[in-house]
């Protein structure tokens, strides 16, 4: 590929899919290019702040069954979990002393009274002991429009939602037959009428992916004009139906550079949004998650989870510092990030730049 012709893509302000598609094909001194066109604006837009959200994976306990993940329903082989609410709130705690401005609450999907009426409470009494101060990301699946307002209004302000594949044909291969694209769809949306700061992602490297459908997934997300995303690398997982294909996939590192290079475009298509920087991505390269942070991402979700439970949240394997504390995580997250020419915002809640400009707009 010609350097001029990619030169030519990135002075652009928005690019078509068959750019993104070039873009995604950058090597050698184009991708070098790419990266520090998106480390730019990174630093223009967002600043050198990386957010922490303390992540707790309170319950591997899941109605469904998505076909690449290792924690799906089917798996009869693990071993299931949920925390305590004291566990929860003592873990909530342990990310206010140290500072960590919020917290994401993380499990599989589960859909009843009960548990809407939990993670209500959950919010407040998180609300309650941080003194209002620890701000609250929910990733907790599809759930009806009344469940989303009854966290909103407990004091939940961000949402995970990720589409996975924005292809519904690539969704449908990926899921069952009864697990809705279109339901997902519906839940983004609703989420962003009720005022959540939203979020989605994909995974990058499935099995029938193409180029041309991760530069769509990237459309889709300035389409729906998300206010934060989190891609990662998929990692197959010997207990999923997906394992059958893994033939078919990309090289380990070639999903992870492909990660880095669908952050750094999606840094320049959406300049203010919060980017994660996905723990998958530590689990390939032990520098992962700073080098995303370089060229893009501004936040990471640091696991408070305690580590007795770590093992079991296994979505793919090989993930990392499942056997470390959070104590153990915290001093050496610091380090990290000074080493990808980040500063941590402690104490703050680091909301998407993005999203304060698009509340006061209609969608
Ligand atoms: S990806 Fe989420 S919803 Fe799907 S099986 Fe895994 S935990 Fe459940």
């Amino acid at each position: 590929m010609q350097m001029g012709n990619i030169v030519e893509i990135l002075e652009k302000d928005r690019f078509s899919k068959d750019e993104i598609v070039k873009l995604l094909q950058v090597e050698g001194d184009d991708r070098s290019l790419l990266f520090s066109k998106a480390q730019e604006m990174k630093l223009l837009k967002v600043g050198r702040k990386v957010y922490f959200r303390g992540l707790i994976e309170f319950s591997n306990v899941c109605s469904k069954d998505c076909y690449y993940c290792g924690i799906r329903n089917s798996n009869t082989n693990v071993h299931r979990f949920c925390l305590s609410d004291e566990e929860i709130l003592n873990a909530a705690q342990f990310a206010h002393q140290q500072n960590y401005g919020s917290v994401v609450l993380q499990s599989g999907e589960t859909t009843s009274t009960a548990f809407t009426a939990r993670i209500e409470n959950l919010i407040h009494e998180i609300k309650k002991q941080s003194n209002n101060q620890l701000g609250i990301t929910l990733s907790l699946g599809e759930q009806t429009e009344e469940t989303y307002q009854r966290w909103f209004n407990a004091g939940a302000h961000r949402y995970l939602l990720r589409i996975e594949s924005s292809n519904e044909e690539l969704y449908r291969k990926i899921h069952p037959a009864d697990h809705s694209f279109q339901s997902r769809l519906n839940c983004l949306k609703t989420l962003q009428k009720i005022g959540f700061q939203t979020g989605t992602g994909v995974m990058v490297g499935l099995p029938f992916q193409t180029l041309e459908i991760l530069a769509d997934d990237l459309l889709f997300m300035q389409q729906i004009n998300v206010d934060m995303v989190g891609m990662g690398p998929y990692i197959e997982h010997t207990e999923t139906p997906l394992y059958q294909f893994r033939s078919e996939l990309w090289p380990i590192e070639k999903r992870f550079d492909m990660t880095l290079k669908m952050i750094a475009i999606l840094r320049l298509m959406m300049k203010d949004i919060n980017i994660a920087a996905a723990t998958a991505l530590q689990a390939i390269d032990p520098m992962g998650r700073e080098k995303a942070v370089k060229i893009g991402a501004n936040i990471i979700m640091p696991n408070i989870t305690p580590g007795t439970y770590r093992n079991d949240y296994a979505l793919y394997q090989n993930k990392p510092c499942v056997d470390e504390e959070p104590e153990q995580c915290a001093g050496c997250l610091d380090a990290r990030i000074a080493l990808a020419d980040g500063d941590i915002g402690y104490g703050e809640w680091g909301d998407s730049k993005h999203f304060l400009e698009r509340k006061n707009k209609p969608l």
